[in-house]
Order: structure tokens, then C-alpha cells, then sequence
């Protein structure tokens, strides 16, 4: 061996054996010397490499959730920006049941989705037992005949705290539904009043009495933190109210005002909304006080009682697991593509009186969209695990993020600890701007143009 061979052997050698440079691909160029003599690659893995499996591993059918979108409320909340429609005629929500039940048969004579089995299951909307009792339970039992749903867990309805009569209940008492989801928002009648919602306290307190006496015992309460009109006083009202009704699961929001919305536009004139403070100084008041109570946080904005309650429709959606949505409006997540049928009702109903699917937009996410898509999805849920992300995506988190996570660092929004990446209590008060800053570039420049032609649209309306 010459010299120059000696060394060039030594430097892949030095190249192969370092750890740290095994970990870094753009130091990894040669395992040796290059030579013609080590066979033809043809694929990758190499299948040394390859672990045992069997048939029934690789082409098991995949778990997925069911999303079905019911588009109606007996009344129009103030800060709705959601594709709604109000006080709709019995023909009119047949209608749309008709096309709902289309669209069912559209999916599940597709063999893609025919490969999944339903784990979990979730009717919303709008508000869904606006349906009559027959509907409720022809919907419930179309959904687990049509779909493979032999091994769903978790079926859940939302109502609100005026829509829920007896029979309705029964209805829901008598079909798979084990979880129901109240729109609560808040217990203090000044506010409700104030946001357009019909409800008063009474009516929340009366609804979740009957809602256990049918037997039900998963409930997870809606609440807004920021309504218009809301004070210290009402918010702790709601606070201790919710506590003393022991919810098994609490969503807290934060009111988000479309400018389209009826209270957007009253903000402006005569309605005031709480502080950016007094909104935190509110948020943290239900977070110390829920966890004083035993909840557990589960993400930003979710608390349970005990593990058993967690969210499992939310958390499988969250953690990949693909997602089939029905409905105007409705957004899935399947073939690792993410689609949202149309959101306008008639344009719904017409689609699939033609037989044609009502996907609208959507986009086949590449290998960076999927990984944005993990660290935001697991953000929501407080904690990225740094293994967890190499396993799936073969990088280190800090080297594909390195410029977010270190701003996020030092805005102490996020703490790394334990090979984890980890929100602050600030980072959970601002986790929806914490996840906005992974977005990629094509992304927020679309964003960008979409908000200019909002912001012309709204000057437009305001002209008129
Ligand atoms: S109940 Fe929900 S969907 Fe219906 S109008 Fe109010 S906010 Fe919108």
C-alpha cells in the first residue's frame, strides 16, 4: 500500500468510526474507499437491515377516527365564524343527511379508506342533536355499519345546553355514543347574553344533571376565556361553577374574532372585550384552579380528570393517526394527504348529487410538511419527544428547527430538558404562535396574499 493509500484508508476510517459525524449526513460521504466490487443497489433499506414481520403486521388495516360535520344551530353565536346555518327547515336538513349518506357510500367504496378501522368517532358541527331523535340514531348506527368500526372506543356528540330534550337523549342513550361534548362557553347569563348565546346557567346545570342520569359518563365542557363582556367577577363564577359541576374533560379557549363576525363588528362600536392581560390573568386563574382540583393538563388548552378521560379522538388526530372527515367543511387526513370538502352547503349537496366527491382543497404533504406538521401537532399536546422525531424522520429536531427552537428558547416559550423539547406556562398561553413559527416559507407566503385579499375584502364590506 502506498502512502497516499494509507492515509486516504485511514481518513474514511476516522469518516466511518465517528459517532458524531454518523449522526451528521452531511459529514457521512464514504463508509471506505470507494470500490466496483460491493454489488448493485437496488432499493433501500438493504434487506440485512430488515426486521422480522409477517403479512398480517404489514397489511393490517390502519386505525383511523371519523369526523362527521352536522351544519346547523337553532341560533347564530355572535363570534361564529364556523359554516353554519340557523334555524334550518326540516327539508332542508334531511337534504343534507341525504347528502351526507352519499358521500358515506362515495368513502367507503374507496379502497384506500376500506383499509382503515374506526377506533373513534366524533359528530359536530354546528350543533348535532339539533337532529331529530330518529336522525340521531340513524346517523350514529350508518356510521358504525358502513365504516369497519368493530374496535371504536370513544363515539362523541356535541350539544349545546338548549338543544338536549329527553327524548334526544334517549336517542343518544340507545345508539354507541359514549362521550358527549357541551357547548358551555360560559355560566355567567350576562355574558351569554352579551355573545348571542340563548342559554342561561340553569340550563347547563339541568342539562348535565339529565346527561348523567341517562348514564353518561364521559362529558367534556366548552369554555371561552375572553367573551365580550367578560369580567373578573363572571369569569370566576364560570371557574368555580365548573369546577362544582366536575366535568371529565374541560376545553378552555381563547375568543378569537374574525372581522366577518356580528361581534367583531360590534367591538368595534359599542362592546368592549377583556384585555390581552385580563384575558392571561383569566386563563391562569382556570389553570391554577383546575390543577389545584387533580385535573391534568393533556394540551394547551384541554384538562381531565383521570388518564382514562383523555380525549382520544383528539389525541390519535394529533399524534398522525389518519382522520376521515363528512360534511361540508369536513377536513381529513388520510394517504398522508390533508383535504377540507367545500364549505358552502349547496355547492355541498350539489356536488354529490352528481355522484362527485366534495374535496375542494388539499395537498399531498411532502417529507418538511410532515415533519412541520409532527413538531405542531405535538406542541399542541405540551412536549416533543427528540427520539420520537428521529425515529420517524431519520434528523435530529435542533438540526431541521435550529433557528425556531432557539428563538423559542431564549423568548423562554420552550425548555428543553430530558431529550425533549418542552412549552413554557407562557408557551401554553401562546402555543397557537409558538406552532405558527415552524411554518414553512411557501406556506407563510400564501398566508400572507390570502391576508391582503381578507383585509380589501373587509375595507369593501366597510365602503358599503
Ligand atoms: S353553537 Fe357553535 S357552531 Fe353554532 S353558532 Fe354557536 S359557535 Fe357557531
Amino acid at each position: 500500500m502506498s502512502g497516499t493509500e494509507r492515509k486516504t484508508k485511514q481518513q474514511s476510517q476516522t469518516i466511518l468510526d465517528s459517532d458524531k459525524n454518523r449522526q451528521n449526513p452531511e459529514k457521512r460521504i464514504l463508509w471506505e474507499k470507494p470500490s466496483t466490487t460491493r454489488g448493485f443497489v437496488f432499493q433501500y433499506p438493504p434487506f440485512p437491515t430488515l426486521p422480522e414481520t409477517s403479512h398480517k403486521d404489514i397489511f393490517s388495516p390502519e386505525k383511523a377516527g371519523i369526523y362527521v360535520h352536522i351544519p346547523f344551530c337553532s341560533s347564530h353565536c355572535s363570534y361564529c365564524y364556523y359554516a353554519v346555518s340557523c334555524n334550518p327547515s326540516p327539508e332542508k336538513v334531511a337534504e343534507y343527511l341525504s347528502a351526507l349518506n352519499t358521500e358515506i357510500a362515495l368513502q367507503t367504496s374507496n379502497p384506500i379508506v376500506q383499509n382503515h378501522t374506526i377506533t373513534t368517532a366524533y359528530i359536530g358541527g354546528g350543533t348535532p342533536t339539533i337532529l331529530t331523535p330518529e336522525q340521531i340514531l340513524a346517523l350514529s348506527e350508518k356510521i358504525r355499519n358502513s365504516f369497519s368500526a368493530d374496535s371504536l372506543k370513544e363515539f362523541t356528540i356535541e350539544t349545546t345546553p338548549t338543544d338536549l330534550t329527553e327524548d334526544k337523549l334517549q336517542a343518544i342513550a340507545e345508539s354507541a355514543i359514549n362521550r358527549m361534548s357541551i357547548g358551555v362557553q360560559s355560566f355567567s347569563d350576562k355574558v351569554n347574553t352579551l355573545n348571542d348565546r340563548e342559554h342561561k346557567r340553569e340550563d347547563v346545570l339541568q342539562v348535565i344533571k339529565s346527561v348523567r342520569s341517562a348514564g353518561m359518563d364521559n362529558i367534556n365542557l366548552d369554555i371561552i376565556c375572553g367573551l365580550i363582556g367578560e369580567t373578573e367577577q363572571s369569569w370566576e363564577q364560570t371557574v368555580n361553577d365548573l369546577i362544582e359541576v366536575s366535568p371529565e374533560h374541560v376545553t378552555i379557549y381563547f375568543l378569537s374574532l374574525r372581522p366577518q363576525t356580528k361581534a367583531y363588528k360590534r367591538t368595534q362600536t359599542d362592546l368592549t372585550l377583556p384585555s390581552e392581560e385580563k384575558r392571561i390573568e383569566m386563563y391562569k386563574h382556570a389553570h391554577t384552579k383546575l390543577l389545584s382540583c387533580g385535573y391534568i393538563q393533556t394540551t394547551a388548552n384541554c384538562f381531565i380528570k383521570r388518564p382514562e378521560f383523555e380525549h382520544i379522538h383528539q389525541s390519535h388526530a394529533w399524534n398522525s393517526m389518519p382522520l376521515i372527515g363528512l360534511g361540508n367543511s369536513a377536513y381529513s387526513f388520510v394517504n398522508g394527504s390533508v383535504m377540507q370538502n367545500v364549505r358552502s352547503i349547496p355547492k355541498y349537496k350539489k356536488l354529490l348529487s352528481k355522484g362527485d366527491s366534495p374535496i375542494e382543497i388539499g395537498r399531498r404533504l411532502s417529507a418538511k410538511d410532515q415533519m412541520i406538521r409532527y413538531v405542531i401537532l405535538r406542541l399542541k399536546q405540551l412536549r416533543i419527544d427528540n427520539g420520537d422525531f428521529r425515529k420517524r424522520f431519520g434528523f435530529e429536531i435542533d438540526e431541521i428547527f435550529t433557528p425556531q427552537i432557539k428563538s423559542l428558547q431564549k423568548a423562554g416559550l420552550v425548555n428543553i430538558k430530558d431529550n425533549s423539547i418542552n412549552l413554557t406556562f407562557d408557551g401554553t398561553i401562546y402555543v397557537d404562535d409558538v406552532c405558527r413559527m415552524f411554518y414553512g416559507n411557501d406556506v407563510r407566503s400564501q398566508l400572507s396574499l390570502s391576508k391582503q385579499k381578507e383585509n380589501v375584502a373587509t375595507l369593501k364590506n366597510s365602503l358599503v
